[in-house]
């Protein structure tokens, strides 16, 4: 069944279909991750891309949950994000496309909300 989206704001950054699938880097086009479309029930994504371009892409829906914070930390299946708790398929971020980010993703299933970032590496 199709979502409401509610916010949907998109920054050098472009997605396949409304609120999921592929995300690309609107100034390299260079696919930056997947998003699970069924899955998540709100993303806060900053990125650098390789090319230098800033990105950013914030999503919920009309029926978002408000989600609780924890501390948790997400598994990775296949180099895609995944909910501690029931394993659902949330978010790829390619790492060798982005030289850093930062996101909050919440869990449709669970409404846990997960963070993650990764620093600028310094060489
Ligand atoms: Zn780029
Ligand atoms: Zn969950």
């Amino acid at each position: 069944m199709a979502r409401v989206v509610n916010n949907k704001e998109l920054v050098s950054t472009r997605l396949a279909t409304n609120y999921g699938g592929w995300m690309y880097c609107d100034k390299c086009n260079e696919n930056i991750g997947y998003l699970c479309y069924a899955t998540y029930d709100r993303l806060k994504l900053s990125y650098r891309c390789n090319c230098g371009s800033q990105g950013k892409v914030i999503l919920d829906f009309v029926d978002s949950k408000m989600g609780q914070e924890c501390n948790d930390e997400l598994t990775i299946v296949k180099n895609r994000f995944c909910c501690l708790g029931d394993n659902s398929p949330l978010i790829t971020i390619l790492d060798k496309k982005v030289t850093s980010y930062e996101m909050e993703i919440t869990c449709k299933a669970c409404n846990k909300i997960y963070k993650k970032r990764r620093n600028e590496s310094i060489s």
